[in-house]
């Protein structure tokens, strides 16, 4: 029998950790990564965390051209894919070649929502490492940096830019920053550590109009108008869904993928960013995530190297903004009528919320605990019940809930 070839396209978070598990599962057939940006697989999250701070590179590459090659694996950048053309078993590329493929997996990531107009020198989006590189020039002490959108990227850009001795203004229709993506709780705890770092955050007013010009971007929301140097758009991400609309394959909200990773065509899989995965807890949902991207790949993998693996982690993420490292468990899930328990105390930075169903963890986001959240995961990952008491009470070892098979009364 000849060994399959594998081909991933996209270079970035799936296909660095797709390439290194399958060569951990023993697959030998050919493996090529095929990417559109100049440079191979990166970390994306340094963008607005280490590399927009410093501009340095420790850490930032997720494959080298030594492993690369030590390893078979080969990485073609500057190379724009047009479609998988699964007839034929081919990446038909932008400029008219092609590359056999038996299995193809797509992991074309996303690229950043625009508005309408607002473009020009000043603006920027931050997805790709060129993208930071420009930001970061223009950090400068005194300049008045705007950040549209106060999520998680919109939040990191803040933190990096006041590291630089920007002036920083945020502006957010919600009055409360990450309170969508991380409760209301941890929200509030990080709009004060904002606040007290000395960024203006003008909150809970809609925007009615942004003006680009030469001399800087003015935006303008219902409590008056702001000019900024520079404006930094984070208002989130569309999949880039090209790719699969033009090989046939079925997209709704992203590549539409079992819980296996596979698409609507034989042989094909989707992973990371652009994949809305059929999950075993949470149902169908995309999710942007580096360990989601990291762990659907390594099932991929595995089920391309002989042993069919199903993606059912919980959704696991971090954000670390100034020197304040938080986290996030399962919050996909949450549901509103979810009982909310705090451990710690969160608006002194210092805590974990664990969201409990039925006498069971089904979530939790802490801040400066991540050793919390993973004696959740494991409480979550083996099912083993748990009360609000023991969670909330900081005298109760979290690690000895693992060794309890009932909760006493
Ligand atoms: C600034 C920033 C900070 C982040 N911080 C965090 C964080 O702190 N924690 C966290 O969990 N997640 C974070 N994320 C999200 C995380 O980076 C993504 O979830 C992850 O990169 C997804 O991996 P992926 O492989 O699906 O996509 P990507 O890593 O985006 O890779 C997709 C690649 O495909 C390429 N591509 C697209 N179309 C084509 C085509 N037609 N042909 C060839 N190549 C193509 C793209 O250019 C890109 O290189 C951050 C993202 C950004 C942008």
């Amino acid at each position: 029998m000849t060994e399959q070839t594998v081909v991933v396209v996209g270079a970035g978070h799936v296909a660095a950790s797709a390439a290194r598990a399958l060569r951990r599962r023993g697959f030998a057939g050919p493996v090529v990564l095929v990417g559109d940006e100049p440079v191979g697989p990166y970390q994306r999250p340094h963008l607005s965390k280490e590399r927009l701070a410093t501009g340095g590179d420790d850490g930032l590459w997720l494959l080298t051209p030594a492993w690369c090659e030590a390893n078979d694996v080969i990485l073609r950048t500057n190379s724009p894919v047009d479609r998988i053309a699964a007839d034929t078993g081919s990446v038909l590329l932008a400029d008219g070649s092609a590359i056999p493929a038996d299995v193809v997996v797509l992991a074309t990531g996303g690229r950043p929502r625009r508005l309408p107009g607002v473009e020009g020198e000043r603006v920027h989006h931050v997805r790709t490492l060129a993208d930071s590189d420009r930001l970061r020039e223009r950090l400068t002490a005194g300049r008045r940096i705007g950040v549209l959108g106060g999520g998680f990227l919109g939040s990191e850009v803040a933190a990096a830019a006041l590291g630089h001795g920007a002036e920083v203004v945020v502006f957010d229709r919600d009055p409360v920053l990450l309170a969508r993506a991380m409760g209301v709780d941890i929200g509030a705890a990080l709009t004060g550590l904002h606040q007290r770092r000395g960024v203006d955050l003008r909150l809970g007013r809609a925007i009615s109009e942004i003006r680009c010009g030469t001399d800087g971007v003015v935006v303008v929301t219902e409590g008056g108008s702001q000019t900024v140097d520079e404006l930094v758009v984070c208002i989130g991400i569309e999949p880039n869904t090209d790719v699969a609309v033009r090989s046939g394959l079925a997209v709704g909200n992203g590549v539409q993928v079992d819980a296996q990773g596979r698409t609507s065509l034989p042989n094909v899989y989707a992973a990371g960013d652009v994949a809305a995965h059929d999950h075993p807890l949470y149902g169908r949902v995309r999710v942007e995530h580096v360990d989601v991207a990291q762990r659907q790949a390594a099932a991929i993998a595995a089920t391309v190297a002989g042993r069919p693996s199903t993606c059912r982690d919980a959704h696991w993420f971090w954000t670390d903004q100034y020197d304040i490292n938080v986290q996030g468990l399962g919050l996909t899930g949450i549901r509103p009528t979810d009982t909310l328990v705090t451990r710690g105390s969160l608006a002194e930075l210092d805590g974990t919320a664990f969201w409990l169903r039925d006498g069971h963890l089904v979530g939790g986001a802490s801040i400066e605990r991540g050793e919390d959240l993973s004696v959740a995961r494991e409480l979550i990952d083996l099912g083993i019940p748990v009360s609000a008491e023991q969670l909330a009470d900081e005298s109760v070892e979290l690690e000895d809930l693992l060794d309890q098979e009932e909760v006493p009364v």
